[in-house]
């Protein structure tokens, strides 16, 4: 079902993604509500409504799919059975399924590997016995992550002797863990996808990505890979995006080897920091596109306009936004975080490079 512009669009969550969504969404036409349990959050900010409340909380989500058209989410750690309350009567896109596979490393693996999506080689970790041995199975140095709840490298402990599996795994509080061989990549890379309600699918060009303390850093595009990597990638994004059932956008997170090859590290079911260089250096933004699928609109094109690079504005950076945004090609977004934390994403710039 298409989803006119005049309607109102549901975003699950009101972070900085929630924010670049409803500025995209405006621009279509479309108004905006939030749901968050943050007062005065960055997409709260800039939407024509918010309902501040628990994201499990019943009354809230009849409420909002009692507002919206369509409704969507901004992050993945999204309560799945909110979502899957919210799609028993009404139109939820992405589909909750894709929220189930990504909360989890575990079944994500899983879910890549059955669909022809190559990673690294992983073994569940559930209880103590489950780490007899995978020193020798595995090799070393392999890395251990939580199941769950992860991110910016939370929850993972980098293991180099078989000696260190026991203690690295009581670091994680024994928690359901994933034990992964550590792949030596050359890159970090990251493509991001769209696919529409039709099943058409629009790729963007490969970024590559440096972090810093676990944290993205920059994004530079178009990544110097060639068309055989380029077509590769897009092809497992395609096998990723088909095997969900996908409507919006879709980041694949990327490592390449020495040997050219590509492993999927992670996917990410929502609009992703490795792609803000769209909103200016591509024909159309990923907020677009994303807002463009899930209200069933044709895509709009991919094309890059320029090259880029994106560079996060993290915790004090943030204070230097006046200075860099005088420089030429450069372009500051300030997500409206009132406390500049240690690590904390305040802002992003974009700089056009031709
Ligand atoms: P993740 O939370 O899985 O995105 O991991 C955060 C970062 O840790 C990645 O961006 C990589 O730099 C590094 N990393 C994660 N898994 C591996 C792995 N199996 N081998 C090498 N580096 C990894």
């Amino acid at each position: 079902m298409i989803v006119s512009p005049g309607a109102t669009i549901g975003i699950i969550g009101g972070g900085q993604l929630g924010r670049m969504l409803t500025q995209a969404a405006h621009k279509l036409g479309y108004r905006v509500c939030i749901l968050t349990p943050e007062e005065n959050s960055p997409a709260g900010q800039i939407a024509d409504e918010t309902i501040i409340a628990a994201y499990k909380r019943e009354d809230a989500l009849d409420e909002l799919a009692e507002k919206c058209g369509v409704i969507t989410y901004e992050f993945e750690n999204v309560p799945v059975h909110a979502a899957r309350y919210l799609a028993r009567d009404h139109l939820v896109r992405p589909n909750p399924e894709a929220l189930r596979v990504s909360q989890n490393r575990l079944d994500e693996k899983s879910f890549l590997n059955r669909n022809g999506v190559p990673t690294t080689i992983f073994a569940a970790i559930n209880q103590l016995d489950d780490l007899n041995g995978q020193g020798v199975i595995m090799g070393m140095p392999c890395v251990l992550k939580t199941q769950r709840g992860g991110y910016d490298g939370k929850g993972q402990v980098i293991v180099r002797d078989a000696k260190e599996l026991v203690p690295g795994w009581v670091e994680l509080m024994r928690q359901p863990s994933i034990l992964e061989s550590f792949v030596p990549f050359t890159h970090e890379l990251s493509i991001i996808c769209a696919r529409g309600l039709n099943g058409s699918m629009a790729f963007y060009p490969l970024a590559e990505n440096d972090h810093q303390n676990h944290i993205l850093h920059t994004s530079t595009v178009p990544a110097d890979v060639n068309d055989m990597m380029t077509m590769r990638a897009q092809d497992m994004a395609r096998k990723i995006a088909e095997g969900l059932d996908y409507v919006g956008v879709l980041a694949v997170e990327l490592f390449e080897t020495e040997d050219g090859s590509l492993l999927v590290n992670e996917i990410a079911p929502r609009v992703h920091n490795s792609g803000h260089w769209s909103i200016e250096a591509s024909q159309t933004s990923q907020f677009e596109n994303h807002i463009r699928a899930i209200c069933g609109l044709p895509l709009g094109p991919t094309t890059l306009k320029h090259k880029a690079v994106m560079t996060n504005l993290i915790g004090d950076d943030i204070h230097q936004s006046d200075d860099i945004a005088a420089r030429d090609n450069t372009f500051v977004h300030d997500y409206g975080k009132e406390e500049a934390r240690p690590g904390r994403k305040m802002g992003h710039f974009t700089t056009l490079l031709d």
